[in-house]
């Protein structure tokens, strides 16, 4: 019993005590003997004064309020030093913040369910405050689950901070005295309480209670029946309290041994917790920018979600996108590494394509209706949600074209082409849709026919035979991109197999009377992933994975040169930025990239690479954006473990291994020397064909010169001879570089298994 409770049993105070017989019935406590344990009460009963002496846990049995009047803050010094309030500092930097996993913590929070247990983390940068287990418990199920995980932080942070466990020690059910009728004695017939009275009917009960009436002096000890029941009350209640406490600790050793991340998982979790986070919104204005950097980070998918991956990826704010990277000491402790990038937008998981579209691609439609160029690039790892955005919504097999940019997009052309302004204009819409894979280009509005890309003296690009669909009104638009992504994915197993290693260019062209007005381009881009498939043992593998990383290399260049106004564009390095050249040129020319990122812990590394890489296009940061911005020195300090070098300059790109350098080299003459043997041949089978045809044709008629017939049948077969031999050597050469090819991708591999 706790000593303090003899100052709440104090002289004066009205208890409940209990008669022999059962029942409950008021008196003041005269005297208390802490020594003996014991109470002395008085009471009147008709009239007379009567009194006793009882066991003072007999009197906290029946006034159960006393023991709860213990204030909080006393019960908190009482207890054990490690059961109260850890205290955490955190210190974080407004660039790179790291998070250490306090030991402490972790052994405290494991334990969550203990009902004593409190954890204390840090709000903010310096303030403090205590995590309550209610928090905690809507933390752990919006970690759980829930892929809106940024909706459930803001209902979250609707949980005042301050909010501790103490109302809920104060909260115990008051317990309704039970006496069999629910009476007490006060209110019951003086008759009764008389009748009740009588001492013969006492039990002995080996309890201190002494009847101090003047007319029984006799000291009796004993405990009633309500006592008993009011103790096996008591015994139940415990019982269950340590069953709910059994049960909790086993359920938050459940979500702890399932959860194989947890420690990162509860680290964010208390990070974010700290947040107001306050996303992109409808209110929020459109800026107009001629090059536009965003991220788009998707929610967690059912595998992911099965698997229980830890989300990694925060929105704080419409410009900002926090990465908590896990990392681990040597000494095992686990922190996390929270890195910040800044873009012209950031949406989070819960943002719509429409919102995403709303401040991306569509400030760039009036590009076109004035004359000018836009282009619009889905960029990231394969399965980031890059077709999602730009095509429509994928479920199962079937595609929702309504709902992507491309779509989106047509539709606010038709829209403006109804506008009294351009109404009466003539102007016509075609869309053209191609993919680029391996630098070939095929036609998807045209079963995949392979076309050939020409550059004129003029620098003029043309890719030959590309058709141009009319269209005449959103729906018609619809069908040609289901027409297009049903052949870009027809004959694979998976819809991702190999539109992941292929860009995919949607067009919306503006003509007037046949004359181009303006070009919106629409580019779902290749997984960036698979440009670090330099070292794979398949050579097509690594081709299509060097031609990625060139094109994607080479974009990034264009980008930049468009945004500081450069005369010199490197169009030339890939097919990909030579289709696009005219749209990187030009006063009139605008560009969006939409960089889009998984929020799984595993595929932190490859979301790094893909903002650092949207970081480059742009460099928003650290100067020109202010706010909370990583440094882009510590940007490339860290982590550059991966295949992936998209974020790297030209000249860093050549400090890399040597045998890196001869791979790329050896690559771009394959790619080189391919090309020029597939022309040579074109052009040998179309002279051969016309002059085999004209000679042959020669000898059918009845009269034709000899002479002339000889000199030109010879004629032909020593410049079909030459032009053989000019292909041989081509084939040479090409063999040579696929040799070359061969040596350096093996190297690489074999470095890198070192
Ligand atoms: P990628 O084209 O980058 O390889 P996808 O667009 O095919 O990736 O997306 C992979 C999967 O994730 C698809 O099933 C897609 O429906 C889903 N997905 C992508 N982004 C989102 C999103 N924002 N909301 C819901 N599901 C998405
Ligand atoms: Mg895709």
């Amino acid at each position: 019993m706790d000593p303090r409770l003899y100052r709440h049993v104090c002289p004066g105070r009205v208890v409940n005590v209990q008669r022999s017989n059962g029942l409950i019935h008021k008196a003041t406590v005269k005297a208390v003997d802490a020594q003996q344990r014991s109470v002395s009460v008085e009471w009147c009963e008709a009239g007379v004064v009567k009194g006793k002496e009882i066991e003072i846990d007999d009197v906290i049995t029946l006034n159960p309020e006393l023991a709860e009047e213990l204030p909080t803050a006393e019960v908190k010094e009482n207890l054990p030093l490690q059961e109260n309030v850890t205290v955490q500092k955190q210190k974080r930097r407004s660039t790179l913040s790291k998070i250490p996993a306090p030991r402490e913590v972790a052994a405290v929070t494991s334990n969550v369910s203990a009902p004593e247990q409190k954890i204390a983390a840090v709000r903010g940068r310096s303030r403090m405050s205590v995590i309550t287990e209610s928090q905690h418990n809507l933390q752990e199920n919006e970690m759980g689950v829930d892929p809106c995980t940024s909706t459930q932080i803001r209902n979250n942070l609707a949980v005042p901070a301050g909010r501790t466990r103490a109302s809920r020690l104060r909260c115990v059910p008051e317990i309704v005295l039970p006496n069999g009728n629910g009476i007490t004695e006060d209110n019951l017939p003086s008759a009764r309480i008389s009748s009740s009275q009588s001492p013969g009917t006492r039990e002995q009960r080996g309890t201190r209670e002494q009847w101090l009436r003047t007319d029984s002096p006799v000291s009796v000890r004993r405990k009633s029946n309500i006592v008993k029941e009011m103790e096996k009350m008591k015994n139940k209640r415990e019982e269950k309290r340590a069953q709910l406490t059994e049960i909790r600790t086993k359920r938050a050793q459940e979500i702890d041994s399932s959860c194989p991340n947890w420690e990162f998982a509860r680290m964010i979790r208390e990070f974010r917790a700290t947040l107001d986070c306050q996303p992109v919104s409808l209110s929020d204005p459109i800026e107009e920018h001629r090059i536009c950097v965003c991220v788009r980070k998707r929610p967690l998918n059912k595998q992911e979600i099965n698997k229980k991956e830890c989300d990694v990826i925060t929105v704080p704010s419409k410009c900002v996108l926090l990465v908590h990277e896990p990392k681990q000491k040597v000494d095992l402790t686990k922190y996390l590494e929270t890195q910040t990038f800044r873009f012209d937008f950031s949406f989070d998981e819960c943002a719509s394509n429409e919102m995403v579209y709303r401040f991306t691609a569509r400030p760039l439609v009036q590009t076109i209706f004035e004359g000018g160029k836009a282009t619009c690039f889905a960029y990231g790892q394969t399965g980031s949600g890059k077709t999602h955005t730009m095509g429509g919504d994928f479920s199962g097999r079937a595609q929702n074209a309504s709902k992507g940019i491309y779509a989106f997009a047509s539709q606010d052309v038709f829209f403006l082409l109804s506008q009294p302004r351009y109404r009466s204009q003539d102007l016509e819409v075609y869309v053209t849709f191609f993919e680029i894979y391996n630098g070939k280009v095929f036609d998807l509005l045209n079963k995949k026919a392979k076309l050939r890309v020409l550059e004129d003296g003029k620098q003029q690009v043309q890719v030959v035979g590309l058709q141009e669909k009319q269209v005449n009104c959103a729906e018609d638009v619809i069908r040609m991109i289901e027409m297009g992504s049903a052949c870009r994915t027809s004959g694979q197993t998976f819809a991702n197999a190999s539109s992941s290693r292929s860009h995919a260019c949607f067009q919306i062209i503006l003509r007037q009377r046949g004359k181009l007005v303006g070009k919106f381009s629409l580019v779902d881009l290749a997984g960036n992933e698979r440009g670090a498939d330099t070292s794979s043992a398949d050579r097509q593998t690594r081709m299509e994975g060097a031609e990625i990383n060139k094109s994607l290399l080479a974009l990034k260049e264009c980008i930049r040169a468009l945004g500081q106004n450069k005369s010199h564009t490197p169009f030339r390095e890939s097919k990909l930025t030579q289709v696009l050249r005219d749209s990187f040129i030009g006063t009139n020319s605008r560009t969006c990239m939409i960089a889009m990122i998984s929020p799984g812990m595993s595929s932190c590394e490859y979301t790094l690479n893909t903002l650092r890489y949207a970081d480059r296009v742009k460099e928003l940061s650290p100067h020109n954006g202010g706010g909370e911005t990583q440094n882009q020195m510590e940007i490339e300090e860290t982590g550059m473990s991966s295949g992936l070098r998209h974020s790297l300059s030209k000249d860093e790109e050549e400090d890399l291994s040597p045998h890196l350098f001869t791979f790329r080299e050896a690559m771009t003459q394959i790619g080189e020397r391919e090309e020029k043997v597939v022309e040579q041949l074109r052009e040998l089978r179309q002279k051969m064909t016309t002059e085999l045809d004209y000679l042959l044709g020669i000898t059918e008629q009845p009269d034709y010169d000899l002479e002339i017939f000889v000199s030109r049948a010879k004629y032909f077969i020593e410049e079909s001879s030459r032009n053989f031999l000019s292909a041989r050597e081509t084939l040479d050469a090409l063999e040579v570089a696929m040799q070359l090819e061969e040596q350096a991708s093996k190297k690489i591999r074999k470095q890198r298994h070192q």
